[in-house]
């Protein structure tokens, strides 16, 4: 157990068995609780209108605090319901040309948005691991310039850190506006690299209540969407970034949303990264293999996912359940449809949060081990 570590754990309640899931769900600390709850508490108080007018200065601090970790503006950000919707409502709003460059790896419900946008995906070159090749990329989107490139930093199915930085750079040059996902990668890697959008959710890496997520955007690629809602040729004074914002929201959320990137940013997010890679440097280390379970990830990987491909004839979602049922271990079975072009087929998940420990992996690897041989 690290200092870090043993913050972390005393902020929240204690865990009911061992938690391995942050890349879908990880657990609020109790002042973010609090916050949630005293916020219902002051609707019934004073009205749910008047409560939300009241909360605008912890709103406002949740923005700031969003802008820091993405490099935009606390004015260029705005709450949503989450990562998807945040894509939803950009795609939208997009009048250029609907062609979009994205990884193999893409998540299978971004894929799913831009289909009902009506975009046409073509895909970008990436090496074994499913990481982008830069150079290779360059010359691709030179030779035909997509309206947009969609890149998700850290997908769900695999702990792969995508060169951010370098590819943002390079739709610079090019003048490709670059989105970023950053569902999994905002904690995981640093999101202040100057990408035109970064979106992500609330209630992954950044600890914060289910529902809630952000969507940034620079003034530069705001200023080229058209406002949907409203029509845009109803002369009313509602620019897009705003028209995104949905007037009947949970405020609750919000606040303690707002309150939880605040507490990641005191915990201090470099070492909370250094922290998250060292405990999935220690599971793919001591964990490949386990009952004929290989990882997927390359050992030194500076991110927290660590993914597991099954041995032949065991199927992840089975030993999941086993897992919660038998142990009280909580952890992902990540379906093919997460990114259908590019998992041959399941695999289980695990993502500890920094308040996690050599002893919870250990016993991890111990039960998926008894899993294995019970449901097989
Ligand atoms: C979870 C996830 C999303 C979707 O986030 P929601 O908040 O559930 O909409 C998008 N992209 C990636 C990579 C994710 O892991």
């Amino acid at each position: 157990m690290t200092q870090l570590g043993d913050a972390w754990r005393a902020a929240r309640p204690a865990v009911a068995g061992i938690h391995l899931d942050s890349a879908a769900c990880s657990r609020q600390s109790n002042a973010v609780i609090d916050a949630a709850a005293q916020h219902a508490r002051h609707e019934a108080e004073v009205g749910g209108y008047i409560a939300a007018a009241a909360a605008e200065p912890v709103l406002a601090a949740g923005r700031a605090a969003i802008a820091t970790l993405t490099a935009m503006r606390a004015d260029d950000v705005v709450f949503t319901t989450g990562s998807n919707h945040a894509l939803d409502l950009l795609l939208g709003a997009w009048p250029g040309p609907r062609t979009v460059a994205c990884i193999p790896g893409e998540f299978g419900p971004n894929l799913a948005i831009m289909a009902a946008h009506g975009f046409d995906v073509r895909m970008l070159p990436v090496d074994l691991d499913g990481r982008v090749l830069v150079v290779e990329a360059a010359a691709n989107l030179q030779a035909d310039p997509p309206g947009l490139v969609h890149l998700t930093g850290i997908a769900s199915h695999r702990g792969v850190a995508q060169p951010v930085a370098a590819l943002v750079e390079l739709c610079r040059t090019l003048d490709i506006p670059l989105i970023l996902d950053a569902a999994q990668a905002l904690g995981q890697l640093d999101c202040a690299v100057g990408a035109d959008v970064v979106y992500s959710s609330s209630r992954k890496w950044m600890a914060g209540p289910r529902g809630v997520g952000f969507l940034a955007a620079t003034p530069e690629f705001a200023g080229r969407l058209v406002r949907r809602l409203p029509p845009a040729d109803w002369d009313v004074p509602v620019g897009v970034l705003q028209s995104f914002e949905h007037h009947e929201h949970n405020c609750a959320a919000r606040v303690g949303f707002s309150l939880a990137v605040g507490e990641f940013l005191a915990t201090g997010p470099d070492a909370v990264r250094a922290r998250l890679a060292q405990l999935a440097k220690t599971a793919r280390t001591t964990l490949d293999r386990t009952a004929g379970w290989r990882t997927c990830e390359p050992v030194d990987e500076p991110t927290a996912i660590t993914t597991f491909i099954p041995p032949e004839g065991v199927d992840p979602a089975r030993i999941r359940q086993w897992l919660i049922d038998n142990r009280g271990i909580v952890t992902t079975a990540a379906e093919v449809a997460r990114a259908p072009f590019e998992l041959a087929g399941p695999v289980l998940r695990i993502s500890p949060h920094v308040d996690a420990t050599d002893t919870d992996l250990e016993a991890f690897g111990v039960a998926l081990d008894e899993a294995t041989r019970s449901v097989g």
